[in-house]
């Protein structure tokens, strides 16, 4: 009877969740080590501008080769990072090995590159983040502020007090470009223009990816870059995936476009042929 079959259902049900919280602790655990045994590593994306200027962007983003199950999503590890406090330690070995890189590249190969790090609410509020001390290890290794890009979301807004928008602002004054990562996809992504600073904003992919046949996505684009130009804010595109969604966007007046078209991201071997070659 139903009596009984929602019985069963509730066991099947807590069944679920105790092995799904089995996982993520096994995954926590496999996670900790990972850092360790060197099983992160990082991809470049391109980031072109339209108007052909030869700038040098990339976003770096984060990957995990995990030993027996292959590789693992950041969306599936980065989740579980931030919650565990981890995310700090990763997120300073995103920094040295980017800064490496940065330094490396202008050295053998004389280019200047600029490298977008996404950056975690915990970065500007957990006590133990060295967030503030990265703009002098910028300096120390001799690279210019304008070297990287913090990418920041709305998620970290959202939360953000006082202390994270001095931060922000601290970054920013110090010649450190800000990005608000994933725009239009929050619920008040219009009102963080008005409190934080900002130097770009990336589209979300999901606009981009349905221009072409949700009308009112098109429409929400181009108004988005209206009202970026008006303020004197860069607009990226994101998840640029075909030649027709490149040329309306182009012809919008969108200043920057990342995506498949372009470039999927990289491993560095690949991401140092492609600098040699621009
Ligand atoms: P995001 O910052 O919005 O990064 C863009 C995502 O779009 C990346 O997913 C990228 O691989 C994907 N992408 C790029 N071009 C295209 C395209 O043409 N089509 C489609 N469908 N997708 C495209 P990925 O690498 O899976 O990263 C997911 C998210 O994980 C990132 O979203 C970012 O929020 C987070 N993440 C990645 N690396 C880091 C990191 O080092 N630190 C932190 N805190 N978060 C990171
Ligand atoms: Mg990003
Ligand atoms: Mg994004
Ligand atoms: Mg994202």
């Amino acid at each position: 009877g139903a009596k009984a079959q929602g019985k069963n259902s509730y066991h099947y049900f807590t069944h679920d969740m105790q092995k799904a919280a089995i996982k993520r602790i096994s995954l926590l655990n496999d996670l900790r080590y990972a850092v360790k045994n060197n099983e992160l590593f990082l991809e470049y994306q391109p980031i072109v501008c339209f108007n052909g200027t030869k700038e040098l962007k990339a976003e770096a983003l984060l990957r995990w080769q995990h030993p027996q199950k292959g590789r693992i999503p950041p969306d599936d590890f980065i989740p579980l990072a931030e919650e565990s406090g981890l995310i700090i330690e990763i997120s300073n070995w995103v920094f040295e090995e980017v800064t490496k890189r940065i330094k490396q590249w202008r050295i053998s190969l004389s280019k200047d590159v600029q490298i977008s790090i996404n950056t975690s609410p915990s970065h500007y509020f957990n006590q133990e983040s060295n967030i503030t001390e990265w703009l002098s290890l910028l300096l120390d290794k001799g690279l210019s502020a304008r070297s990287i890009l913090l990418e920041v979301t709305e998620n970290l807004l959202m939360e953000a007090d006082a202390d994270v928008s001095r931060k922000l602002f601290q970054f920013r004054q110090a010649g450190v470009d800000i990005a608000l990562d994933d725009f239009g996809t929050g619920f008040s992504s219009i009102s963080y223009l008005k409190k934080f600073p900002t130097d770009y904003i990336k589209i979300d992919k999901s606009f981009v990816n349905s221009m072409t046949d949700v009308s009112n996505d098109k429409v929400l684009c181009e108004a988005i870059i209206v009202m970026a130009k008006k303020l004197g804010i860069g607009v990226v595109a994101e998840g640029v995936e075909t030649q027709e969604q490149f040329d309306i966007l182009n012809a919008m007046g969108c200043d920057y476009a990342q995506g498949y078209l372009i470039a999927k991201p990289m491993h560095i071997c690949d991401f140092e042929t492609y600098l040699k070659e621009n």
